[in-house]
């Protein structure tokens, strides 16, 4: 837990949210600013800064694994399972990162652009 982080305080309880999926390791929950239909965050509950930091330690890349491995639950708990969605990491200032707790969001719900920017 890192004191002022928002998604500590997420996973905490502290602050609410709409929780989509929740186990041990892994929490998801909807976007408080959703850019799409369905726009998901999945977190792992252990804080780590950023995609760097979280794979740079084994237990962050079991942490990793979790995350991944709550996709097929998370998605069908959307609903977006069949159709498809995008799952997008920013890391750093110039990736756009604004919350320093790595996370990974969950976009779908229409047919999305192409393109990357
Ligand atoms: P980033 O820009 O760091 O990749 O994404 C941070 C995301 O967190 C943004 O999409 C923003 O809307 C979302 N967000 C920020 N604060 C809160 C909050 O208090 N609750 C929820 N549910 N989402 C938040
Ligand atoms: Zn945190």
């Amino acid at each position: 837990m890192s004191q002022d982080c928002i998604f500590c305080k997420i996973i905490s309880g502290e602050i609410p949210s709409k929780k989509i999926f929740e186990n041990d390791h892994v929490l998801a929950f909807e976007d408080s600013n959703p850019v799409a239909p369905v726009h998901a965050l999945i977190v792992p509950k252990k804080h780590y800064t950023d995609i760097l930091e979280i794979s740079s330690s084994e237990e962050g890349r079991a942490d990793l694994c979790h995350l991944m491995a709550a996709l097929t639950q998370i998605s069908e708990e959307l609903g977006v399972d069949e159709r498809g969605f995008r799952l997008i990491n920013n890391c750093g200032e110039e990736g756009g990162q604004t919350v320093l707790h790595v996370h990974f969001h969950l976009i779908g719900g229409k047919k999305l652009g192409a393109g990357l920017i």
